[in-house]
């Protein structure tokens, strides 16, 4: 299967990071950018960068983009551009449209026009923060949707040596163990009777304000 091909529109902070990490994954990126010096600056890094104002429909259309499977589009400050290369590259067919929001109301447009997933790079990176403040175990947090989320959680020290059983976490906080990691070791779904162990990770799905009672229980541990 041919690898998948990538276009990222502009080079701010969030999408030269994008466009870095997906070629260095090993995937084609074109990078584009009004800016030409930001085009300059990534050119060594990705497969094409092209200096081009991407609310114009023929300078999409010239560049072929409704043949990448994937455009995100990383427009920031200029929500008017955003909002018009989202409806364009919509109307020319892209397969994947991925698109940076700055805020709640630019993201209800942003869905409400085709893109296929909004992100909030700020506001999400503001919750892991926050989560991670109540609860230095906490290692990461991903939202699945407004109300329910998963969090990654180093065992609490309560929780050692422990088994599920014991600790009733269900019954207890109404939120579920999907996983636990041990080393290089993933143990899905696991039994009841799984011993939790130092340097455990786990990882909890439950509605948010459950998964917060949690947290602040097992903050200190
Ligand atoms: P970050 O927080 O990721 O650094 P930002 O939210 O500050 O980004 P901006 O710097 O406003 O975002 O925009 C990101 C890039 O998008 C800029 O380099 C800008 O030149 C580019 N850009 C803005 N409008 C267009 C457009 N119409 N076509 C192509 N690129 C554009």
């Amino acid at each position: 299967m041919a690898k998948k091909q990538f276009a990222v529109i502009g080079m701010g902070r969030f999408g030269s990071s994008i466009a870095n990490a997906l070629s260095n994954l090993g995937f084609e990126v074109l990078a584009i950018d009004t800016n030409e010096q930001k085009i300059q600056e990534i050119s060594a890094s990705v497969t094409h960068a092209v200096s081009a104002d991407t609310t114009d429909e023929d300078t999409l259309r010239a560049l072929g983009i409704r043949n990448f499977d994937v455009v995100v589009v990383a427009i920031g400050a200029d929500i008017q551009s955003s909002i018009l290369t989202t409806l364009i590259l919509k109307d020319l067919g892209v397969p994947r449209l991925i698109v940076k929001a700055q805020n709640e109301l630019h993201g209800k447009v942003l869905s409400k026009i085709g893109a296929d997933k909004v992100i909030f790079p700020e506001r999400d990176m503001g919750l892991r923060v926050a989560h991670h403040l109540i609860s230095p175990n906490i290692l990461d947090f991903i939202e699945l949707s407004d109300d329910y989320s998963i969090i990654e959680m180093r065992a609490p020290l309560q929780t050692i040596g422990k088994n599920l059983k014991q600790l009733d976490i269900r019954a207890k906080y109404k939120c579920n163990v999907l996983a636990i990691k041990t080393d290089n070791h993933m143990n899905i779904s696991p039994y009841a009777e799984d011993i939790i162990k130092d340097n455990d990770i786990l990882v909890i799905v439950g509605k948010n304000e459950d998964l917060k009672n949690f947290e602040i229980v097992y903050a200190e541990g």
